[in-house]
């Protein structure tokens, strides 16, 4: 199993990926609102769009701006089911586990640190 460490590193390997950035104003927002909430927003954002078994607009469900976790998102290839499976081998078609929820909002928050540096 890979660290998150070894998944940040692959992800920057990848021109796609390594593409996205926070800007100023998404930064700011992340200072404003703090850490902590960032991460509840993250989690609630992959409890609903991520997590369920079935999700209609997969793909297409995780905006490319609007919030400073979208952008985490496609960053860290968290985006959709489809990107989820081909990146870190999690099943489509069932609900992802309250474990793997963890380590898809811990790798999205490891990225916005760097970020935020
Ligand atoms: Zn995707």
């Amino acid at each position: 199993m890979q660290t998150r460490q070894e998944a940040l590193d692959k992800l920057k390997k990848s021109k796609f990926r390594s593409s996205f950035h926070l800007n100023e104003e998404e930064k700011a927002y992340v200072r404003e609102k703090g850490m902590d909430v960032i991460e509840k927003h993250a989690r609630d954002f992959i409890r609903m769009r991520l997590a369920p078994a079935y999700i209609q607009n997969d793909g297409k469900q995780t905006p490319l701006k609007g919030h400073p976790v979208f952008k985490a998102m496609h960053a860290t290839a968290c985006c959709c089911r489809g990107c989820l499976n081909k990146w870190y081998k999690v099943q489509k078609g069932v609900w992802m586990t309250p474990e793997q929820q963890d380590k898809t909002v811990n790798l999205i928050m490891a990225w916005i640190e760097e970020e935020m540096k």
